[in-house]
C-alpha cells in the first residue's frame, strides 16, 4: 500500500490504520482489511493487535521494525517487565504474526481481575493540540490504559461513544474532533496522576529481557525488610497492609479491583511472598508506591531488580549455615569501606571481597549498597541560569508585545511559545531554574476559552467590515466552533454581544 501513513508518536497501530482508512476514503471494513494485511479475517485490536510484520512491510524504506510498532504502538510495554522472558518472546512472536487472542491469555490481561473500561478515551486539549499541529487527530496509547484516568498535562480523560471491543470486530475507526468534542476536563485525583507517572515511563521502556520470578521475589523480600514489615525471615502481612491502604484508601482499592483482605487467596500476599505467577503492572505499582518515598521510580526499580541472581541459589543455602562467622567478618569489612567512599567505589577497590558477599550475601549488601549509595548527579555550573532567564523571558515578552494585536495568531499556549526560540527542549527541561519564564507562561499563556474568545472577536469584527449581519450560526461556523464545544466564559462574552449587536 504506497504512502501508507507513518504512525505518530505514541499512537496506537489501531489508530494508524484507522487513519490510512480516511486518508484512501475507503469505506467498506473488509476492502481495508484486504489492502492492510490482504487478509480479510484480521480482527481490529486496541491494546495487542497482531500481524504486525504486514505493518511493518508497509514501511520497508522507513526502518520501522517489528519490535519498533509493538514497544512504541501498542499497550505490550506495559506487561512486558513483569512477565518471564520466555513469555515475553512468545507473546512478541505472537504479535509479529497471528495471535488468535493468545497473547492476551498470557498476559493475564483478559482473565485478569482489571475492570475494563468499555469505550475508546481521549484528552480534549490534547486533541486540539494534534489537530492545530497535524491537521488530524489519532488515538494515543496512554488514554487507552487501565488506571490511567487522565492526561498528565490537561486533566480527566473523556469516554467516547466508540466501544473498545466492537460489535463490528473488523472495523477500524478514526479519532475526529467531532468524537473527540472539546469539553470541560475535571482535575485529576492524586491516586490517578501517580499511576499515569509510572504507567507512562512503562510506555516509553524499549524492549528489554524481562526479570524472573526469583528476581521479583527476592527484590520485593529486601524491600519488605528495608521498610521493617518483616519479622525475621517473615513478612509482617498485617503491617503492609496497614500501609496500602493507608495509602490508596480502601474506596480506591475496592473500585479498581485491588480489595486487601486476610485470606491466604489475597494478592497482596501473593505479591509479597515467593512469586508463583506474575502481577501485572497496577498490583506493582499499588505496592511499590505504598513501601517506597515519594520519588520512587519504575524504572528505577526494574534496574534494581535486574540485579538480583536470576535463579535461587541452592547451593549457597545449604552452606550458608557453615558460612554464617565468615559472613559477619566480611560485612564488617564491607561495611567500613562502603560508609566511607560509597558502594561503588568501594565495588572498584575491592573486588573479591564484594563478589564473595554478592554470592553468599547478596540481600545484605544489596540492602547496605542501597542505604549508603551516594547522590553521583553533577550539577552543571556552566549555564548561568539566571541569565539565561532574563534573556528568554524578554526574548519571549518581545514576541508577545508583536503577537498579541494579531487576531488570527494560532493560540498562544506554552508551547507555541516554546517553539519560537531557539533551544525550547533545554528550557523546557529546565523550567524549574528559570522562575521568570515560568512567571510569563502563567501570565501570557493562552486559555481554551481565551482563544475560543479571540477567534468569536476576529469573526465579528470581519462581519462588520464586510457589513454583513452578524448571525449566530454563521459567526460560530466562521470560527471553526461549535456551541456545545464553547466554554462557559466564552459562551457568555459570546450571549453578551449577540444579545447587543445581533
Ligand atoms: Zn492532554
Amino acid at each position: 500500500m504506497l504512502g501508507f501513513p507513518l504512525p505518530y508518536e505514541e499512537e496506537l497501530v489501531y489508530s494508524t490504520i484507522a487513519r490510512a482508512r480516511v486518508h484512501f476514503c475507503i469505506q467498506s471494513p473488509k476492502e481495508l482489511l484486504d489492502e492492510v494485511y490482504n487478509d480479510r479475517k484480521v480482527v481490529a485490536t486496541i491494546d495487542f493487535p497482531s500481524h504486525l510484520q504486514k505493518i511493518a512491510q508497509h514501511y520497508i524504506a522507513r526502518n520501522i521494525s517489528v519490535e519498533k510498532l509493538i514497544y512504541r504502538h501498542t499497550l505490550f510495554p506495559l506487561y512486558a517487565p513483569f512477565i518471564p522472558e520466555k513469555r515475553r518472546q512468545q507473546c512478541m512472536e505472537w504479535l509479529r504474526s497471528s495471535s488468535k487472542g493468545s497473547v492476551y491469555l498470557s498476559l493475564g490481561a483478559a482473565a485478569s481481575k482489571l475492570p475494563q473500561f468499555d469505550t475508546l478515551r481521549y484528552c480534549p486539549q490534547c486533541v486540539q493540540l494534534q489537530l492545530d499541529k497535524l491537521g488530524e487527530c489519532y488515538w494515543q496509547r496512554s488514554w487507552q490504559v487501565f488506571g490511567v484516568e487522565c492526561c498528565l498535562l490537561h486533566g480527566q480523560a473523556i469516554s467516547t461513544q466508540i466501544p473498545r471491543h466492537s460489535f463490528h470486530r473488523h472495523e477500524y475507526l478514526p479519532a475526529t474532533p467531532k468524537i473527540c468534542a472539546l469539553v470541560h476536563q475535571k482535575t485529576p485525583t492524586l491516586n490517578t496522576l501517580l499511576i499515569a507517572h509510572q504507567v507512562i515511563e512503562l510506555l516509553s521502556r524499549r524492549a528489554q529481557v524481562s526479570p524472573t520470578l526469583n528476581q521479583w521475589t527476592q527484590y520485593y523480600k529486601t524491600l519488605i525488610r528495608q521498610c521493617g514489615f518483616n519479622n525475621g525471615e517473615n513478612i509482617c502481612y498485617p503491617a503492609i497492609k496497614e500501609q496500602v491502604l493507608s495509602t490508596w484508601g480502601k474506596i480506591w482499592l475496592d473500585t479498581h479491583g485491588f480489595r486487601v483482605h486476610d485470606e491466604q487467596s489475597c494478592w497482596l500476599r501473593a505479591i509479597c511472598r515467593k512469586h508463583r505467577k506474575s502481577f501485572c503492572y497496577l498490583e506493582h505499582i499499588v505496592l511499590l508506591n505504598s513501601l517506597l518515598d515519594n520519588n520512587w521510580s519504575i524504572n528505577q526499580v526494574l534496574e534494581q531488580v535486574a540485579h538480583y541472581p536470576k535463579e535461587r541459589n541452592v547451593f549457597v543455602n545449604r552452606e550458608k549455615k557453615s558460612e554464617n562467622n565468615a559472613s559477619s567478618a566480611q560485612r564488617n569489612l564491607w561495611f567500613q569501606s562502603v560508609r566511607k567512599i560509597g558502594p561503588k567505589q568501594a565495588r572498584q577497590r575491592q573486588k573479591a571481597l564484594y563478589a564473595w558477599l554478592y554470592r553468599h550475601d547478596h540481600d545484605w549488601l544489596l540492602a547496605i549498597n542501597n542505604k549508603y549509595k551516594r547522590d553521583r548527579r553533577i550539577i552543571n555550573k556552566r549555564v548561568d541560569w539566571p541569565k539565561r532567564d532574563r534573556v528568554i523571558a524578554k526574548a519571549m515578552l518581545g514576541i508577545k508585545n508583536e503577537i498579541c494585536e494579531n487576531l488570527s495568531a494560532p493560540r498562544l499556549t506554552k508551547n507555541w511559545y516554546l517553539s519560537q526560540i531557539s533551544n525550547p527542549a533545554s528550557v523546557e527541561k529546565n523550567m524549574h531554574k528559570l522562575p521568570l519564564c515560568n512567571q510569563f507562561f502563567n501570565k501570557y499563556s493562552e486559555g481554551v476559552s481565551e482563544y475560543q474568545t479571540r477567534r468569536l472577536t476576529r469573526t465579528i469584527i470581519r462581519l462588520t467590515r464586510l457589513s454583513e449581519p452578524i448571525v449566530k450560526w454563521k459567526v460560530l461556523r466562521q470560527s471553526g466552533l461549535s456551541e456545545e464545544r464553547l466554554r462557559p466564559v466564552t459562551n457568555s462574552v459570546f450571549n453578551y454581544v449577540m444579545e447587543k449587536y445581533g
